[in-house]
Order: C-alpha cells, then structure tokens, then sequence
C-alpha cells in the first residue's frame, strides 16, 4: 500500500479522463474520478453526440424533398423541437449511464463534484470540502467555448452549449465563426428551417482545410439559401423591445434574429483549478504545459485533451489518455502520434479529410500529381438534386505516396476512416490503382482516378 488514497486521480470525466480512468481501474490500480457536471464530458453531452443527432434530424428536409423523385409522395411534415431536445436527452442519459457503468465495472471510485488541486498529490472535492491524495493525478477537464467579452452584448449570445438546450428553435439565427462548429450548426439550422446568417472574419470558411473543400462548401451553403458574410465581424448585439436581437457588423448592416451564436473557438477549462498551488505551468492561453508523453512540469501531474490545447478532438484525447496509461502505469513510454489524423466536419454536404492539404503539400514536395473528380453522387440525380460531391488526391510524384484526400459529399466522414488506414499506412498512388472498386459507389471514384487533373512543380500549377 503507497501513503496516498489513491494510485490515480483523474479530474474530468470527458472522453480523456473516463478512458483513462477505466483502463487503470482494469489495471487494478486504485482509482478515483471527479466530475463536476455529467459523465461523458463535451463529446457526449454537450458536443459531436448530440450534434450528430441534430445533424440526422436537420438532414429530413431534403430527404422530404428529394422524395418525390424516387416515387414518393410526402404529406404536409411539421418539425417538432422539444421533441428533438426530449430524444436526444434521453440518448445523452443512456450514454452518460454506459460510462458511469464502465467506470464502476473498472472498480473506479466516482465523486460527483468540482475538484481542485491543493498540492502536487492533493485534491480537494468541493462538494464534501474532502481532501483526497493520489499518487499520479491526470487533469482532464477539456475546454469550453469562448464567450467572446470584448463583444459589447455578449451575455445576449449563446454558445454550443446553449444550442443544444433551446427551448424554442429560433426563427432567425446568425451565427459568428469560420470554424468546425459554426459551419456545422448553420447547417443544422439551416436544415431545420431557420433563416440563417453566417458571419465570418476571414475569405472563406474552414481556414486550415483544404481551398477546393472551403470553395465547394461554401458554395453550397450559399446554394441552399444559407446566408454567408465574409470579412465581417459582429460589431455589437443588443436585445430590441420585442425581445428579439439585433446583430450589427462592421459594414453597418444590422440583423434582426432570434439568437446570436458564437463559434469563435474553445479555451481551455484552466480557471480555479488550483494549478498554481500544485506548481503547474500554463502557456498564455492557459492550457497545461505537457511533455511529449502528457506529463506536466510537475513530474506526477498529468493532463490529456482539450486542456492542453494541443489537438483538439475527442479521439485524440482518447489516444492520449492510453498513451498515459502505457507510460505511467505500464512502464512503456509511449508518445501520441499526431500523424495523418483523420477529420470530418458534419457539414452539408459532409467533408472528410485526412493528409495534407494541396497548400501544404505544395510547401513540403517539389512536384505534386494532383487528381481530382466532380461529379454528382448518383442518389441525387433522380431528384433533380444538382448538388455535386468533390473528392481529391494528393500525391508526392517521387515517391508516389498519397499525401493528403480530401472528400466533400454525402458518406465523406465514413470514408475518410478509411482513408485514413491507407494514407497511415503510407499507400502509394499505385496501391489505388490496384485496389477493385466498389460498384456502384461514389467511393470507387477514389480507385479510378487514373490520370492526374493537374501537376504541381515547385509551388505552381501547371496544366
Ligand atoms: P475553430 O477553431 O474551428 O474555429 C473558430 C472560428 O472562429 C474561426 O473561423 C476563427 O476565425 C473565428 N474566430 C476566432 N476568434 C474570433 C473573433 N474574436 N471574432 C470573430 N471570429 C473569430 O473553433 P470551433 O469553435 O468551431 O471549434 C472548436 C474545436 O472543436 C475545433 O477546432 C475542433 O477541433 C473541435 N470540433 C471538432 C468537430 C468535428 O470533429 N467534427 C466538431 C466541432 C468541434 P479564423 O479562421 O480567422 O481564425
């Protein structure tokens, strides 16, 4: 038996601390997890799980539409919001109730409270002012939406959390952000009939992905009849008498809506933590300054996930919490691999990317072979749909290794897992090749692009 209450003691019950929690439980390790507000942290209860729901419930208005033209006649639809918030809610509590099980299965002790470090191996449990020890602590308590203070009228804007909570779906939405979030809520809106305006700072929306996703994306959106602002910021957001918002911009246009959302990004939950009585460094942001395995300047404090700010996705919290796992308690030292991860944005029409973008391929290789196809998925034809999907190869001509796939279309996220194993593993242009396709699929698409649409030597297309 050590000195401490506990071998490990996680703080955060989100995807990094659960996992974690649950594999040292597994281990036998003595294990303790305090979460302040519900198991499952932002993926499951306040992120990608509900927001795919919204996202299959948002998707019904086009299959209404597309369905005459496979012979089917819809009567009048009527969208119903509290029912959506009632199901989703019940699936989040089954949810939440599978990771309470697995934590209890694993042996893990739960405490259902705020915790704060004291020391080095103390924590303090803020609802029973308990203090508890531990051996290792693993601080997991992920990040939160930024609120945006500088923003005269801000305490009138809801952020993600707010979206999922409403109790009526607005009329009219504007939403600010150029990112995952906002992209993927305008959609959701948009699909569930609200009039909705994007405000975005920058050129075009998704700055980091790859330009001929953002163009198509933003095309689309624009095509479906969502409203999309570039270089413009929201100047001041004020509440009119009847109750609605207003939204002014830098250019002087005023919005009228029923809420303003801000998708501004996420920072990192640091505050009242007690990192300093511990001794923790932060960066300027406040994230938790890690080493490669996730250990912090203090040698047995530990943190995962969005609060260190480094990429910020659940899976990726996940891996590095098993990756903590081998190092701490395993005696393997083992780093996460931040290489080729694959991403979907929930957009509509879906994007899936993995490997790097045409731009950065440019920078990194001499000469590019790039391939390239357009074409309208087949579902959409007997609708009349005109929606096009896009999907794009990024090969290093010398070594003829595939660098980057890009997707934008219906089934996108699936497929970029796939892509995912390929580009991993390093597959060549000509393993496609060699590869049968699936037929008839849109994906076969990625096996048969035989010639490149274009090349690029030394930066510079050339046709
Ligand atoms: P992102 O970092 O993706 O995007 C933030 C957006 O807000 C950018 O367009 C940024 O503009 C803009 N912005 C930042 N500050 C301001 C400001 N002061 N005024 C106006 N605009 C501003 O953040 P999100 O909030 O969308 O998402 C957070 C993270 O959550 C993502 O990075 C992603 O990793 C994760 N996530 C993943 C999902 C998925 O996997 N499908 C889904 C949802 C979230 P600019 O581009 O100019 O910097």
């Amino acid at each position: 038996m050590t000195q401490y209450d506990y071998d490990l003691f996680v703080i955060g019950g989100g995807s990094g601390g659960v996992r974690a929690a649950r594999l040292a439980g597994g281990l036998g390790k003595r294990v303790g997890i305090a979460e302040e507000y519900r198991m499952g942290g932002t993926c499951v209860i306040r992120g990608c799980v509900p927001k795919k729901l919204f996202v299959y419930a948002s998707q019904y208005s086009e299959h209404f539409e597309d369905a005459p033209g496979y012979g089917w006649t819809v009567g009048e639809t009527a969208f119903d919001w509290p029912a959506l918030i009632a199901a989703k809610d019940q699936e989040i509590a089954r949810l939440e109730g599978l990771y309470r099980k697995g934590l209890e299965n694993a042996g893990v002790t739960i405490h259902e409270t705020r915790a704060r470090l004291v020391s080095r191996h103390e924590v303090l449990l803020e609802a029973t002012g308990e203090t508890v020890t531990a051996d290792h602590i693993l601080i997991a308590v992920g990040g939160r939406p930024k609120l945006h203070d500088a923003l005269p009228g801000h305490e009138y804007c809801i952020t993600s959390n707010g979206a999922f909570h409403l109790d009526e779906l607005p009329k009219a939405i504007v939403i600010e952000g150029g990112g995952y979030i906002a992209v993927e809520f305008a959609n959701i809106f948009h699909g569930l009939g609200v009039d909705t305006t994007l405000v975005y700072r920058g050129v075009k929306i998704l700055g980091g992905f790859d330009d001929d996703l953002r163009d198509h994306l933003q095309e689309t959106m624009i095509a479906k009849g969502i409203r999309i602002v570039c270089h413009q910021i929201l100047e001041k957001v004020s509440k009119r008498d009847d109750g609605r918002l207003e939204g002014r911009l830098t250019d002087g246009e005023t919005l009228v809506v029923d809420q303003v959302m801000l998708a501004i990004g996420r920072e990192p939950n640091t505050n009242g933590l007690g990192l300093d009585r511990a001794g923790v460094d932060t960066d300027q942001r406040g994230a938790i300054k890690v080493d490669a395995y996730s250990r912090t300047n203090v040698d047995n404090v530990w943190a995962v996930g969005d609060v260190t700010n480094r990429v910020q996705l659940t899976p990726v919290a996940i891996h590095e919490a098993m990756c903590f796992l081998e190092t701490a308690f395993k005696d393997n030292p083992t780093e996460p691999d931040y290489k080729t991860i694959p991403t979907a944005v929930f957009s509509q029409p879906e994007i899936g990317t993995v490997g790097l973008t045409e731009h950065q391929a440019a920078e990194k290789y001499e000469e590019l072979e790039v391939y390239r196809a357009s074409f309208r998925p087949m579902h959409n034809i007997l609708p009349g749909r005109d929606e096009k999907m896009l999907m794009k190869l990024i090969v290093d001509a010398a070594s003829r290794v595939v660098v980057g796939a890009h997707i934008i279309g219906p089934g996108a996220g699936e497929m970029s897992q796939l892509l995912g194993i390929s580009l991993k593993a390093r597959c060549t242009k000509d393993d496609f090749d060699a590869t049968m396709a699936v037929h008839p699929t849109a994906a076969e698409e990625l096996v048969t692009m035989y010639k490149p649409t274009y090349i690029v030597k030394n930066g510079a297309r050339v046709d």
